[in-house]
């Protein structure tokens, strides 16, 4: 590779309050259109806006979680532009003194960890959204306003990023900073994280940046992805048959997979910023801060490390189990309760994710609670249900909420660990297999797994598969 890649991203996270940013209207998801509007968030004229405290906590938070200088003193700017969602045709932001500045996250690379910076936190605010009718002959648009005045955060990055694989860890690690934090739901899919990606590229070893390409119109992380690898082959297009990459934004087309010029640094907008004279500056009082540091979670990445070290599980399994914040939660409540990290790790990873992907579940709603997961890893400590009764158990408590030992009494699933009675049935098998029996005595040793498997069969799966293994050696002995 003669080039070397340079990228930052912009993200953009709706903020999880109940409420918008200037006014008491709902921010829920989903609404029929202009059902959750006001005349603050409509724009009409003669209206003020007065600061939604949670929102300007939420920020706070995030920017601490980011690693941010807080600028005690911060200011709300006019963004001047015209767009039919934005009703007061200027949108309030940051512009002058941020939120949070000079923060930086930290993401695994190569096997290391490697800091991305992050330039600045601040907060703004949501514009509507436009409705293009399905007709396209038809000369109207609709417009929704539920979404104007949504609080929105803008965390932009240094360009830091050198590869695509940096930005996928980053993309994910902010993702769940955020999660933890609790202060965005993070649904791509609703638009409650977006990202857009800035990217050039240079001669290995030149200091210099070179022209940057903005993109927009990322729907998803995997489009993300998908447009800087498109725009790191154009770009090299461009540089090697001698020319040079215009800066510019460019739109990526998710049919047609490749980006497209949106503007031109001539066309860009001049947003004429200046001081929001609606609003009076933030001071942010040391005391409330130190009250939301105090307040921080442990992040993704520093538990997931503690997980390996504390716990001896495997990277890979820590990672699966710290990547939601209640996922990870309940692992903790389990070995509370049962230090058995490396089986209730197993249970979690394997049978609570798969039955919470299959139900389209949040780990909150699962009907399996520590407690009884607990219980039933208990069990089959103890020898009281086989490991596959223990599976069937787990799914009949996924979907009824049963309690383990009461499904197990009913269903009469107790682990067959009687001496006699396994012994009764171990001399059936043998009576019913001859051939096995002999083929075993002649030294094929396979012959042995059958006959197992055949008394398990038998016990339909309640057979203790250790003392079936016993008893039979014993029995084969003496027949
Ligand atoms: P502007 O002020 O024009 O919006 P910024 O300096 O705020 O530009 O940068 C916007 C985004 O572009 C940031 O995420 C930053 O990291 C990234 N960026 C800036 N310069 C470059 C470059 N030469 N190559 C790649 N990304 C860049
Ligand atoms: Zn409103
Ligand atoms: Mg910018």
């Amino acid at each position: 590779m003669k080039y070397e890649v340079v990228i930052g991203l912009e993200t953009h996270t709706e903020l999880a309050t109940t409420s918008k940013l200037w006014c008491g209207c709902s921010t829920v998801f989903g609404a029929p259109p202009n059902t959750q509007v006001c005349p603050v968030c409509l724009g009409m004229p003669g209206v003020l806006p007065v600061l939604n405290k949670k929102a300007l906590e939420y920020s706070l938070k995030a920017s601490l979680a980011l690693n941010c200088r807080i600028n005690l003193f911060s200011t709300f700017d006019r963004k001047n532009y015209y767009y039919p969602d934005l009703p007061k045709n200027y949108q309030i932001s940051q512009n002058h003194l941020n939120l949070g500045v000079g923060g930086y996250v930290e993401i695994r690379s190569n096997g290391g960890t490697k800091k991305i910076n992050i330039n600045n936190v601040h907060l703004e605010e949501e514009a509507g959204k436009l409705v293009h009718p399905e007709d396209a002959s038809a000369d109207y648009s609709l417009v929704d306003f539920n979404r104007a005045g949504v609080p929105l955060l803008e965390i932009v990055t240094e360009p830091d990023m050198r590869s695509l694989e940096e930005v996928e860890q980053f993309m994910q690690t902010l993702r769940n900073i955020l999660l933890y934090n609790e202060v965005s739901d993070c649904k791509m899919q609703e638009g409650s994280l977006r990202f857009e990606a800035s990217i050039s590229l240079r001669p290995v070893g030149q200091k210099k940046l070179g022209s940057r390409v903005e993109m927009k119109n990322l729907n998803s992380m995997k489009a993300v992805l998908k447009a800087l690898e498109y725009e790191i082959n154009r770009q090299t297009g461009v540089l090697d048959s001698g020319g040079k990459v215009d800066m510019e934004t460019r739109l990526w087309d998710e049919v047609r997979e490749r980006t497209e010029r949106m503007r031109t640094k001539e066309e860009a907008h001049d947003y004429r910023y200046f001081p929001e004279p609606d609003l009076v500056p933030m001071v942010i009082e040391e005391r409330w801060l130190s009250e939301l540091r105090s307040m921080l979670p442990e992040l993704p990445l520093t538990r997931r490390n503690r997980f390996v070290e504390v716990y001896s599980l495997s990277d890979y399994d820590a990672r699966v189990l710290t990547e939601d914040k209640a996922v990870a939660d309940y692992f903790e409540r389990c070995v509370e309760l049962h230090a058995a990290p490396k089986s209730l790790c197993n249970w979690i990873t394997n049978d609570v994710l798969r039955e919470l992907k299959e139900r389209r579940l949040g780990i909150r709603d699962f009907k399996v609670r520590p407690e009884a997961l607990v219980g039933l890893v208990v069990m089959v400590e103890k020898g009281t249900v086989s490991m596959p009764t223990a599976r069937e158990v787990f799914a009949d408590m996924a979907s009824s909420g049963s309690d383990a030992v009461k499904i197990v009494e009913e269903k009469g699933l107790l682990q067959i660990s009687d001496r006699e009675e396994l012994e009764r049935l171990v001399l059936k098998v043998l009576d019913e297999n001859p051939s096995a029996v002999s083929d075993y005595q002649k030294g094929k040793k396979t012959a042995l797994g059958f006959l197992v498997g055949q008394v398990m069969r038998q016990s339909t799966g309640k057979a203790n598969p250790k003392m079936v293994n016993e008893v039979l050696i014993q029995k084969l002995k003496t027949n």
